[in-house]
């Protein structure tokens, strides 16, 4: 996929966010403070202190925002549903070279709330993606019994499975054990 890096971990970070709700038919993997933790440390969420309840509320509000860009049916409506999501974020870019990291942009204030940093980071690098045409990227599993989000980043947009080591495998079996019992 012709992205950078910045833009493939924002995308990553928005698909493993909405993949914890329960929209995406599993069980709801951001009940509490701790998972929370988890997350910010898994992304490596820059700037961000202890965790509190209102920041799981709005987290927990964005991933649905989010997951109604992953399915939204058209691109049109995924630019709408986008641009609301945008209007009600705070961006200010910046540019930073914290954490030894070479000089890259951040799209959050440098005081911006979990909340506002993650809409502002990863709403710009969906919104790149949208520009680029790339918005069939966004995907939803083909899994019968999986809703889990991906983006696929295969050269011919191929892929139909969140992960082809397990959505991936479980049907491939299936479609062999099918095929055996005719
Ligand atoms: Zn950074
Ligand atoms: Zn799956």
């Amino acid at each position: 996929m012709p992205f950078g890096h910045d833009m493939v971990h924002s995308l990553a970070t928005a698909v493993d966010l909405v993949n914890t709700s329960p929209s995406t038919g599993g069980r709801d993997t951001l009940t509490g403070l701790r998972e929370l933790g988890d997350f910010v440390a898994r992304w490596k969420i820059s700037g961000v202190g202890e965790v509190s309840a209102a920041d799981l509320g709005e987290v927990c509000a964005l991933r649905e925002a989010f997951h109604k860009v992953f399915t939204a049916p058209d691109q049109p409506t995924a630019v709408v549903r986008l641009n609301s999501l945008l209007s009600r974020t705070r961006i200010t870019p910046r540019l930073t070279e914290h954490d030894g990291h070479p000089l890259h942009v951040h799209y959050f204030a440098p005081d911006a709330s979990l909340h506002d940093h993650l809409a502002a980071d990863i709403g710009v690098a969906l919104a790149h993606l949208l520009v680029e045409n790339e918005w069939e990227r966004l995907r939803t599993c083909s899994a019968p019994d999986c809703e889990h989000v991906f983006v696929d980043e295969s050269r011919n947009r191929s892929r139909v499975y969140c992960d082809s080591r397990t959505c991936g495998n479980r049907m491939h079996v299936a479609a062999y054990r099918a095929r055996r019992r005719v």
